[in-house]
């Protein structure tokens, strides 16, 4: 009953056989080798247009230097104040870059136009003030949210007007995907993102993050800000070879497929219980629910794993009620629907 996070199941069995076979033999390093040249024919494909990659070890390293890597230093990145940018990264972005982050607020985790028109349509005041410069989205939000291709659409298309660049950070992208039928290109280039973060670590992978850049001229200044990072790995045929077997077949949207199917029925379940109420129907592979001080102790006494979260993080509107905290769920590709189900069993039984 581990729903602690999905950054707590290892790879899976096809990603881990494609890093023990890459293993073998020597290979040029630092992304000369022929594994890393067939990621990047595979990655091309599957955006449907050439791209530059470039593979980093964690995914704030990737959000860091995506955010930061190609605006000015008195350029601002606009994002939700729940975004993993603002709230988990250390300030990582602003070490990065030196760059502001300004926050947003909305609804399930989600930027939205309002918002974010109110803040493009201030009156410039010169030198005093820093220049909003890129809009950070995350899909999946941090809320367990998915914006639709349209609602990406828009807010590009503000940003855009306005000369700012658009990153979506994709720690979770499969599982939006997987939720919208949306292709890697409708959600991402096509709708506008000039700069991913395509997160493959809790998709399936142990440790594979590439930024994706739709603008080829950039790649050779990412690249050198990279290295600079100390981002730049040596084998780099163990990034490459996991997420090449990870996107191979489709591979990764199987297993977003399950995740966001057990997070389903999660939340169905304890909706049929009575006894904790989700906050809003999960889209992608987290559920965020209200539960009792007392069930929340007596499920994690039996063993069950799950965060408290702080409802800081809701709107006013979005609050729990007295007596009642918010609590997170995170699913996996290995979760197991024995596991959801006994979790579901034991929360009825209070
Ligand atoms: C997990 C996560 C990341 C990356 O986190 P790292 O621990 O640095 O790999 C980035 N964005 C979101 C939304 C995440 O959930």
């Amino acid at each position: 009953m581990q729903f602690g996070s999905d950054n707590w199941a290892g790879a899976s069995e096809k990603v881990m056989a494609a890093l023990v076979a890459a293993n073998a033999g020597d290979v040029p390093a630092y992304g000369g080798d022929a594994i890393t040249q067939r990621l990047e024919r595979r990655l091309a494909d599957l955006f449907e247009r050439e791209v530059g990659v470039l593979l980093v070890a964690t995914g704030t390293a990737a959000n860091s230097l995506a955010v930061t890597g190609l605006i000015p230093p008195y350029g601002a990145v606009i994002c939700h104040r729940g975004a993993h940018l603002n709230t988990d990264e250390c300030g990582a972005p602003e070490f990065f870059g030196s760059n502001k982050l300004i926050a947003l607020g909305g609804a399930r985790g989600k930027v939205t136009s309002a918002g974010l028109k109110q803040l493009l349509d201030r009156r410039p005041r010169g030198v005093h003030h820093v220049v909003p410069a890129l809009l950070s989205l995350t899909q999946s939000t941090e809320l367990g949210s998915v914006y639709a291709v349209d609602e990406v659409a828009e807010l590009a298309g503000l940003a855009h007007d306005k000369g700012l660049l658009v990153h979506m950070d994709g720690a979770r992208l499969g599982n939006a995907l997987v939720h919208t039928g949306a292709s890697l290109a409708e959600m991402t280039w096509q709708a506008g993102v000039d700069i991913l973060s395509f997160g493959a670590t809790k998709g399936g992978c142990l440790l594979a993050e590439a930024i994706v850049v739709f603008d080829l001229a950039q790649v050779e200044r990412l690249a050198f800000l990279r290295k600079r990072s100390g981002q730049l790995v040596s084998k780099h045929r163990i990034l490459s070879a996991q997420f090449d077997a990870w996107l191979d077949g489709g591979h990764w949207l199987e297993l977003a497929s399950h995740a966001n199917a057990m997070a389903g029925r999660l939340a169905e379940g304890m909706l049929r219980s009575g006894r904790a109420q989700p906050a809003f129907q999960p889209e992608a592979n987290e559920v965020f629910a209200f539960l009792a001080d007392a069930d929340a102790e007596r499920l994690h006494a039996a063993g069950a794993q799950f965060y408290d979260w702080d409802a800081d993080i809701l709107e006013p509107e979005e609050q729990p009620g007295r007596g009642e905290k918010l609590y997170r769920f995170v699913t996996s590709f290995r979760t197991l629907p024995e596991d959801v189900d006994r979790f579901l069993g034991l929360l009825a039984q209070g």
